[in-house]
């Protein structure tokens, strides 16, 4: 969508959205206001002469109430509200796909540029826990991604781009609101409880949008998330950990794969510049600051279960030694098999075996369900399968109407 604008004291806000501005009034983009934290919007509403808490007045009313309709903001003045109208806008990215699962499970597919494979994904799991029902959103931070784990089919397509905050963002958005679209706008209520960067990327390698990001799920004037219920998991960025420590305080989750070095070169190919010593020793560095108080008492563990690969018990006794010193949570991640994969999934019980050596040698060890079956939620499982629906969709459509053609000239 674009517009007409000439107040070019909008122009300044640092947001992923380019805006250019002339004295020609020449069309330009609309700034999303959806992916800015409350610093940029500050920042925004400041450049245009506006008062500073407008940001948060005007940030309740995207991520609290799900409004896109500047119209709608009632306690905006109504000649700033024609003002945004005219050079903002609020917009999540496009949805081309949506299934709901009977077990609650549900799964978005957007699309995020005009390329074949411009889609990422998004899956909303929940689960009862004693704190009441949790529904969890597993959140994609790029498309594709660039560090071509070998299990990993996200890895195979390779890395195309970042995605924007309004992009990281208006995922959460989007979950959200798809429980409140029937609900009056001031009756509307924030449904996700937590949020894991588990979908498609690697967060720490799109770190600036995914910082604002999750600035936006703890700021109370949006999503209010306990820090507790923010997960970033990293294949091992390790300067970026470090960063992180400086920056935010939410939970992490390391996905480890494998005990040793050798193996983890050939499972998750960044361990070859931070090797897990390094990577040990930034996790140990992570939940060293503010102890009790925060949520780095622990990190999480992934570590996925491949059939023959890294499920001896020699690799159980090898974790034992790796994460002797590191509080950590272990998650077994059963394997979830795609198209040409090299593996195959651990039998059920081999992973029971794995965690019984883990849980005999103290570490709190879990084993992942896998849930949304009926609807491929799977790890990074539907684009590639989306994107086969559509080349099989386009030959149908060709069989079809070259059947239709075939028919017509028959008379
Ligand atoms: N890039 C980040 C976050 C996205 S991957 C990372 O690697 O941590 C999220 C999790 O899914 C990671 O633990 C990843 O290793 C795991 N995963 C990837 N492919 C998988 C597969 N085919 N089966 C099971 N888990 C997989
Ligand atoms: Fe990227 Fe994570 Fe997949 Fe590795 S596991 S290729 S880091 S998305």
């Amino acid at each position: 969508m674009s517009t007409e604008v000439t107040a070019s004291s909008v122009i300044s806000a640092e947001q992923q959205t380019s805006v250019s501005v002339s004295a020609q009034k020449e069309p330009v983009q609309k700034v999303n206001l959806l992916g800015m934290s409350r610093a940029e919007l500050e920042k925004f509403f400041e450049d245009m002469g506006e008062k500073k808490f407008r940001a948060s007045q005007v940030m309740k009313w995207i991520h609290q109430f799900f409004v896109t309709d500047f119209a709608e903001m009632t306690n905006i003045s109504g000649k700033l509200r024609e003002k945004l109208e005219k050079i903002c806008e609020i917009k999540a990215p496009e949805v081309v796909h949506k299934n709901y699962s009977k077990d609650g499970t549900r799964k978005w597919v957007f699309r995020v540029g005009d390329g074949e494979g411009s889609l990422v994904e998004t899956v909303l799991i929940p689960a009862e826990h004693r704190s009441g029902l949790r529904r969890t959103l597993c959140i994609s931070s790029q498309v594709g991604c660039a560090l071509d784990c070998s299990f990993c089919s996200t890895g195979k397509q390779g890395f195309q781009r970042d995605l924007t905050q309004a992009e990281i963002i208006g995922q959460l958005w989007m979950a959200n609101y798809s429980y409140m679209e029937d609900v009056p706008v001031l009756e509307r209520e924030r449904s996700v409880t937590n949020v894991v960067m588990m979908g498609m990327g690697e967060p720490l390698l799109n770190y600036d949008a995914v910082l604002n990001s999750m600035r936006t799920m703890l700021d109370d004037f949006a999503y209010g998330m306990s820090k507790r219920r923010v997960t970033l998991s990293t294949s091992g960025v390790v300067p970026k950990i470090d960063q992180m420590v400086k920056d935010i305080d939410v939970a992490l989750a390391i996905s480890l794969h494998a005990p040793n070095d050798e193996l983890r070169n050939e499972l998750v190919p960044i361990n070859k510049k931070y090797p897990l010593e390094q990577l040990i020793a930034a996790c140990q560095r992570y939940i060293a600051k503010d102890g009790n108080e925060s949520s780095r008492k622990h990190v999480t563990i992934e570590y996925v279960m491949l059939d023959g690969v890294n499920d001896h018990p020699e690799h159980a006794q090898q974790m034992i030694k790796l994460l002797k010193n590191l509080p950590s949570k272990i998650n077994l991640i059963p394997f979830n098999p795609f198209p040409h994969a090299p593996y195959g999934r651990s039998s059920r019980n081999r992973i029971i075996s794995f965690q019984k050596t883990l849980s005999d040698a103290g570490f709190v060890c879990t084993i992942r369900q896998t849930r949304g079956d009926d609807i491929d939620a799977a790890c990074g499982q539907l684009v590639g399968q989306v994107a086969d629906r559509t080349r099989r969709a386009e030959q149908w459509k060709k069989k079809i109407s070259e059947k239709n053609e075939i028919l017509r000239s028959q008379g």
